[in-house]
């Protein structure tokens, strides 16, 4: 278990420091903004969706290694998805961090690499961090088009 730790934190810290999908996305047609006033992280989250399908994501902005790891891994996940399946993800990623009886085996498969998270549901205020990117994108799917704040 102490391996599969250290593998976690180190695609964590990859992600936190070289994060993917980064920037701007001229052609978004769903974007919202998140903020997590108890870390300071902020986040905008750009979406370009065409027929249901989430065709790009990018997101910008600036927050702590857990934050942006988050967003970064999310937007590899979701291209190319449809938005049922993307907000399916969601729903699931946010049992595994915040539900109160944990994810199954099978559960933790579908969620591949972001697997990585498992053990942020231990850190309470770590959550807030982990889930903003996700819940900046699930209000860009809605086209909300307002501030999230996660309190
Ligand atoms: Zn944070």
């Amino acid at each position: 278990m102490n391996d599969l730790r250290e593998l976690y934190q180190e695609v964590i810290l990859d992600h936190g420091r070289k994060p993917r999908n980064f920037g701007a996305l001229p052609d978004a047609n769903r974007e919202a903004h998140g903020h997590n006033p108890l870390c300071g992280d902020k986040l905008d989250v750009h979406v370009k969706v065409k027929d249901g399908i989430v065709e790009d994501v990018k997101f910008e902005g600036a927050g702590c290694a857990i934050s942006v790891a988050s967003a970064s891994l999310m937007t590899e996940a979701l291209k190319g998805m449809t938005e049922v399946d993307a907000r399916n993800l969601f729903e699931k990623f946010h049992a595994m961090i915040t539900g109160d009886e944990g994810v199954t085996p099978a559960q933790l498969e579908d969620l591949d690499k972001l697997a990585v998270f498992s053990g942020v549901r231990d850190y309470p205020l770590r959550v807030k961090c982990a889930t903003l990117g996700w819940h900046t994108m699930n209000a860009a799917l809605e086209n909300v088009g307002e501030t999230v704040v996660t309190e």
